[in-house]
């Protein structure tokens, strides 16, 4: 995600590739409430400082979105595409490929990532690191979609780890069945390097949702919705809400205007805020490292300064000009 007008806003999109028509059926991890990974940290934690802040270019994917798994929907008639319009090779965004009305689904898919739990949010994404590069180590199912739909995200925000041992203390926390073999091994044979795992916490909190579940806080990737850029005034809503029947959240995408073909579909990051816009621009860069450039903000800005004119400089002008019909009287008055 994602600012109409910014290369690091691409942060939240990318796209699908053949390897993805995988089913999604897999895809779907997490348990609500589960404490079976949440000691994952224990042992890694401390070391685990917040240091720098970076952000990062995504892959430049792009096509449709192929999502087969049973129940869940994704439209057709969208595609991620690089938008020349934002600037930048891997600026990428959602766009109709036809005319869409107001009101039309083009989203409806469970998070393939989801945690819900007490502890700080920088756990739990560290938490869903585990899940993830646990997934990589094992050859599990969901390898071929984690590597084209996961690894393939922008990254950003502060560092999780400090330093190179940090990450090999985390990856020896994912002990390989029936072998003395640790993730760590893994990564000093090479399969993955030690630079992709310190990016990969960036990534789960750079595309994360934030969710909540009876009181307690969470947090979702849904990779078909990260291609989506910013705009204040946007044209498609999302919504999240859990499913019982699913037990996982689930992400629906509608329009909420008449869409033409061609045209970018855009979402708000921050919906219903009520920031004013130095605070709105600084919500943005400190989150997705951009500032919203759409229609709305710059008319906002204009309206910030027409006021301050009014405000300020008009007066300003009433009093100078009122000295200097005082001098011009005194002067003719001398005269
Ligand atoms: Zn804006």
């Amino acid at each position: 995600m994602r600012c109409a007008g910014s290369c690091c806003a691409t942060a939240v999109r990318m796209a699908s590739t053949p390897a993805m028509k995988r089913s999604m059926a897999v895809a779907v991890p997490s348990t609500l409430g589960s404490k079976s990974v949440s000691s994952i940290t224990s042992s890694s934690s401390n070391a685990l400082v917040c240091s720098t802040r970076t952000f990062a270019k995504p892959s430049a994917v792009q096509g449709p979105i192929t999502n087969s798994k049973e129940g869940t929907y994704v439209s057709t008639e969208i595609i991620v595409d690089m938008s020349q319009a934002l600037g930048g090779q891997y600026a990428r965004g959602m766009f109709a490929k036809r005319d869409m009305a107001y009101g039309r689904e083009i989203l409806n898919i469970p998070a393939f990532l989801m945690y819900i739990g007490d502890e700080p949010q920088r756990e739990q994404v560290l938490i869903l690191t585990k899940e993830v590069f646990s997934k990589l180590v094992l050859n599990h199912p969901d390898k071929k979609f984690i590597e084209a739909r996961i690894l393939t995200m922008a990254s950003g925000g502060f560092s999780y780890f400090t330093r190179e041992r940090d990450v090999q203390e985390f990856a020896e926390t994912v002990k390989i069945p029936n072998s003395f073999k640790t993730g760590a091994d893994y990564l000093q044979a090479g399969e993955y390097g030690t630079f992709d795992l310190q990016k990969l916490p960036l990534i789960l909190d750079f595309n994360r949702w934030d969710v909540e579940y009876r009181g307690r806080k969470g947090i979702c990737i849904f990779p078909e919705a990260q291609y989506f850029n910013h705009q204040c005034d946007a044209n498609v809503e999302i919504s999240i809400s859990y499913s019982k029947s699913k037990e996982n959240f689930v992400l629906s995408a509608r329009t909420i205007k008449p869409i033409q073909a061609g045209e970018e579909l855009f979402i708000n990051y921050l919906p219903g805020n009520t920031l004013p816009l130095s605070r709105l621009s600084l919500a943005l860069r400190k989150r997705w490292g951009f500032e919203c450039t759409c229609v709305v903000c710059k008319s906002r800005a204009i309206g910030a300064v027409t006021v301050i004119f009014v405000a300020v400089c008009l007066p300003f002008a009433i009093f100078m000009r009122s000295v200097y019909v005082a001098r011009m009287d005194s002067k003719q008055r001398g005269l």
